[in-house]
């Protein structure tokens, strides 16, 4: 791929990579003080030192009274424009003569009140509307369906947003630009968040156990440690030139022995309490135990509606019926009985055939004598496919008779039994009935295999019903009674609810994983390692060992291999199975809370204060099997008392993918995974973090897929360049703000505000693009832009372009830290209005006022003056000889002597030009 040239700094430009640095530099010497380690020194001098807690009523007024006199210059006051309380928002002092540790640390809950008490003031004032709107579309705030009044208590200092990135996966080519375009994402609303007062925690985890981690060790010949170590490092280097808020404090590696004890931890919970089971197939983890908690806690969060739609799928609940049905065959003497699910038993005369899992115990009896190879053969193909292959197999899936049939419980016809790979042995009891009439797969598989689609080849006797999709207990509520009474009171079936949910596989045969904690004793079984022994660790390698097709690499060690069992004491051998992938990243976002504990996951405390996680971010691709896991382990250690909440994060965010030039927009995660990666460090080198962030940002909605160009990261560049550009050449020279321009303002903050609380990032960025466009343009005079107008502009700016802000900032003369200031509100009164009122004088007196569009031409304008009545008693409707327009304000017609008589003074003056009551 051409690289376009690096940007030069010419009459035009600065050099944005040496702003980057400097500031880089400034960051790296003062890194961000955890918000967690507040915790113990928090309530205490908070609670006790009033003056940092004033009553909101006061401090809201105190902000009012600070703010009133915040114009440069001097505006004449009979033209000044009715601003109201719209200035509320314009410049909030820093505190001075505290010691920046001080103040950081008191601006904590100072902003928080402030905000707080101009929330309260506002609601009076007409303008919190939008504050309150916000917080119902936007639950980015802290309102959690299970707060308890002493988690209230708890929260008593400035509120806390925990924002979480799904944990990366170490790689030599360091981040990919998805990876970034999330990254990005996450980081506006954190610094948003942090401007608002709220206590923001951004810790970052590594899901160091992917199984990417080993193919690149495998390619580079090296451990998979070293790829993890190497990789966390380039990576850790690319979160800070990309100027990203990181709390590095609260840093996890999930191939840390002391954090991946907690896998092995988990893993004997859930043992201990019945969850885990191992079979012939190996080490399940009984996730299907959580299906309803699962599905009706999707009910309370705030997630894409795609993801939940995913999860609400993959669980896959559905009421119904448990159908006990007999089965036999022409040789098989007897009836033997086994379950299936019925969706809709009023169905159930129409059901033709059923088809079992290869799996399914009950071939064995049944089975006919002449079907038993086919039925053999079929079993052993099952046994070489992966649960994914044999779930996607559905339209293709293969099927074979068994000579055996089944009795219809509501026809006493016999239906024939099929096998197929496709039915799951842990779904819906293995069993499918088959409605060819009712479900278009059944149908399919009855056509294929050339089974009739009615039962018996007789038409039953009742109507013939469409194959309609019928929600279950919708209405033919009667006629279900009837048919389930009936079988009910033979026994035969019973309300259930079934999910399509299945079990998590949780042993790999790779080395690179967390052992799985067990001991194979000849004697004891399966014993598990004592807690205190944990964590077992991996044995160290220099290289990845290979060893022979179907044996674990772990047997490799033999001296890691050699135990005693911890029962008896007899020489045993360890289990060489290691855990899924992602079972780290299950747990690490609590982890991430107190991640120097050694006695715990996390102290409860901390863990009642700061969970669920208010917004995770992180790629579509998760959004099935992973973030499932995700809750379950998050619904277990809320049912042991280890976290006081279920779900693990209220909202949730999903970015698109960036497709490259590079890979022909194919939308492969490996190709976007090895494209991109490495260029993304090249643009940082090259255009800096600033515009790379402001590009990702602006590609399209951060939740689509886009495209990537190169175009558009120079753009981005040479924007932030003409931003300082404008910014630096209106220093010092504004005297006032005007109308127009306050109204500017306030659109961008509205804009802005509302870009970020709805993800929408790319529409903050063509704000911010619009507003230097009229910073720059004839638009708005060198005077009528204040210096207030530009902070606010520049404190808008900086969770976009971090670096940009802050050098603005420092240009702009101001001390204090930009990340502390408060996001300033908008004023809905100020944008609401489309017209303004104009004084009308006829030469020097004033005669009227009117309200004119606040779009309108001079020409409409003094179309519209000559219309008044009171003009036109003093003109008789003629025109002016001059015109003095000023928009927003006053419209002079002037008549020279000739054209008008000795002025008279006004009749109807009686009332008054400014309204009292406007
Ligand atoms: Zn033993």
């Amino acid at each position: 791929m051409d690289l376009p040239p690096i940007l030069n700094r010419g009459p035009v430009g600065i050099d944005l990579r040496e702003i980057e640095k400097r500031w880089q530099e400034i960051w790296q010497h003062h890194p961000l003080k955890s918000p967690v380690a507040e915790e113990a020194e928090d309530n205490a001098p908070l609670e006790a030192d009033s003056t940092l807690r004033a009553p909101s009523e006061s401090s809201a007024q105190e902000v009012t009274e600070e703010d009133s006199p915040t114009h440069e210059g001097d505006l004449d006051p009979s033209t000044q424009p009715k601003l109201g309380q719209d200035q509320i928002s314009e410049d909030h002092s820093s505190n001075q003569g505290i010691s920046p540790q001080e103040e950081r640390h008191s601006n904590d809950a100072s902003i928080s009140e402030h905000q707080e008490g101009r929330e309260d003031h506002d609601a009076g004032s007409g303008f919190a509307e939008n504050l309150k709107s916000s917080d119902e579309t936007m639950p980015l705030t802290d309102r959690s369906p299970e707060k308890t009044p002493v988690e209230d208590q708890q929260r008593k200092g400035p509120k806390t947003f925990f924002c979480l990135d799904m944990f990366p996966y170490p790689s030599l080519d360091g981040f990919s630009v998805s990876q970034l375009r999330g990254i990005a994402t996450n980081d506006v609303v954190a610094r948003y968040q942090q401007s608002r007062g709220r206590r923001v925690l951004r810790p970052i985890g590594w899901d160091s156990f992917q199984a990417s981690v080993e193919e690149e060790a495998r390619q580079n010949k090296i451990s998979p440690n070293q790829v993890v170590e190497r990789g966390i490092e380039r990576m850790q280097k690319q979160l800070r030139r990309f100027g990203t808020l990181v709390h590095w404090d609260h840093e996890v590696d999930t191939s840390n022995p002391k954090d991946y004890r907690w896998s092995q931890w988990l893993f004997l919970q859930l043992l201990d309490k019945g969850h885990v089971h191992h079979d012939d197939a190996g080490w399940k983890v009984a996730i299907t135990d959580y299906a309803e908690p699962l599905h009706t806690g999707l009910k309370h969060l705030k997630w894409p509606p795609r993801t939940k739609a995913l999860q609400r799928n993959w669980i896959g609940r559905r009421e119904g019926c448990r159908l006990i049905l007999k089965a036999s065959s022409e040789l098989y003497d007897g009836w033997e009985e086994f379950d299936v699910f019925c969706r809709r038993i009023e169905a159930l005369p129409e059901s033709s055939f059923v088809v079992l899992c290869p799996e399914h115990p009950l071939l064995e009896q049944i089975v006919d004598p002449i079907q038993a190879d086919e039925v053999r053969e079929l079993q052993d193909r099952t046994l070489k496919l992966g649960e994914r292959e044999r779930m996607a197999n559905r339209a293709h899936s293969d099927g074979v008779a068994t000579g055996a049939y089944a009795l219809n419980p509501s026809t006493l016809q016999h239906i024939p039994i099929w096998v197929s790979s496709y039915v799951m042995p842990d779904i819906r009891f293995g069993a499918i009935l088959g409605m060819p009439d009712e479900n278009e797969a059944h149908k399919e598989f009855a056509v294929r295999h050339g089974i009739p689609l009615k039962a018996g080849g007789q038409s039953s006797s009742r109507r013939r019903r469409r194959p309609t999709r019928r929600r279950p207990g919708a209405d033919s509520g009667a006629e279900k009674k009837g048919l389930q009474g009936s079988l009910e009171v033979r026994g035969v079936t019973e309300s259930y609810i079934d999910y399509k949910l299945h079990d998590w596989v949780f042993d790999r045969q790779r080395f690179w994983g967390v052992p799985i904690p067990i001991i194979e004793c000849e004697d004891c079984g399966k014993v598990p390692v004592p807690e205190s022994d944990l964590p077992v660790r991996l044995p160290d390698v220099e290289e990845l060992v290979e060893v022979a097709e179907g044996q674990n690499p772990l047997t490799a060690f033999d001296d890691w291999m050699q135990t005693k069992c911890p029962e008896c004491g007899k020489a045993s051998l360890r289990s060489s199975d290691t855990m899924p992938d992602w079972i780290g990243s299950c747990w690490g976002h609590l982890r991430c809370l107190d991640p120097k504990n050694e006695t715990v996951i996390a102290r409860q405390e901390l863990l009642n204060i700061w969970t669920p996680a208010n917004l995770c971010v992180g790629g579509i691709e998760h959004a099935e099997l992973h973030l499932m896991y995700v809750r379950f382990v998050s619904h277990f250690l809320a049912d042991i008392g280890m976290t006081p909440r279920q779900e693990p994060y209220r909202r949730l965010f999903n970015q698109g993918r960036i497709r490259s030039q590079e890979t022909d927009g194919i939308d492969d995660a490996e190709a976007s995974r090895r494209g991109p990666r490495v260029i993304a460090e090249e643009y940082l080198d090259r255009y800096g973090a600033d515009a790379l962030r402001l590009h990702l940002l602006f590609m399209g909605p951060p939740q689509d897929h886009s495209e990537w160009s190169d175009e558009g990261l120079k753009g981005c560049a040479r924007f932030l360049q003409r931003t300082h550009e404008t910014i630096k050449g209106r220093i010092g020279k504004g005297k006032f703000v005007s109308r127009n321009v306050l109204v500017a303002k306030h659109r961008l903050i509205r804009r802005v505000s509302r870009a970020i609380r709805t993800f929408r990032l790319n529409k903050a960025v063509s704000a911010f693009m619009e507003f230097v466009k009229l910073l720059r343009g004839d638009e708005f005079s060198m005077e009528e832009v204040d210096k207030a107008t530009l902070k606010t502009f520049t404190v808008l700016l900086a969770p976009f372009a971090p670096h940009m802000a802050h050098e603005i900032w420092d240009l702009l003369g101001e001390k204090s830290d930009i990340t502390q200031e408060p996001w300033p509100e908008h004023s809905n009164e100020l944008l609401q209005p489309t017209e303004v009122q104009l004084a009308v004088f006829v030469n020097e007196s004033l005669v009227d006022r009117m309200t004119v569009e606040l779009e309108a031409s001079k020409t409409q304008v003094i179309d519209q003056a000559l219309e008044l009545k009171s003009v036109k008693d003093r003109t008789g409707g003629k025109s002016a000889d001059r015109v003095v327009h000023v928009p927003d304000r006053l419209l002079k017609l002037i008549y020279t002597e000739s054209g008008q008589e000795k002025e008279q003074p006004p009749e109807k003056s009686a009332e008054p030009f400014f309204d009292p009551n406007m």
